[in-house]
């Protein structure tokens, strides 16, 4: 059966078609047949969320991870980071939380927090 993807990895986001004989079409750029490979292996994604604060003039942070990890772990992820809170000012960058669950990924702010 041939599957359909729409690669993410571009904003030109692709219609690509593997098709059942294993060939791929529709990717203008050989990402895109990485970007299936990796989707039918061991699909990954950013993930990006918020985290509470004890700042009242900011509750919530932005974050996301530095980068893709496994999909079926993104909930352990979000999971994780609500259980966390930014008990210090912080700058747009800076890791807060390393190697988060060992996926190799760290948790980084993509907005300063009381800075
Ligand atoms: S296949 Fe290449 S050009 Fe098309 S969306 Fe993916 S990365 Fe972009």
């Amino acid at each position: 059966m041939k599957k359909e993807f729409i690669c993410i990895v571009c904003p030109r986001g692709c219609h690509i078609t593997v098709h059942e004989d294993g060939s791929i079409t529709g990717n203008m750029c050989k990402r895109g047949i990485d970007y299936v490979q990796t989707e039918m292996s061991s699909p990954k994604r950013i993930v990006t969320t918020t985290v509470k604060t004890v700042f009242s003039e900011m509750p919530r942070v932005p974050v996301k991870t530095s980068q893709p990890i496994p999909k079926e772990l993104i909930m352990d992820v979000m999971k994780e980071l609500s259980k966390t809170t930014i008990t210090k000012p912080m700058s747009m960058g800076d890791v807060l939380i390393e190697n988060i669950l060992d996926t190799g990924a760290n948790i980084v702010l993509t907005r300063s927090c009381m800075k």
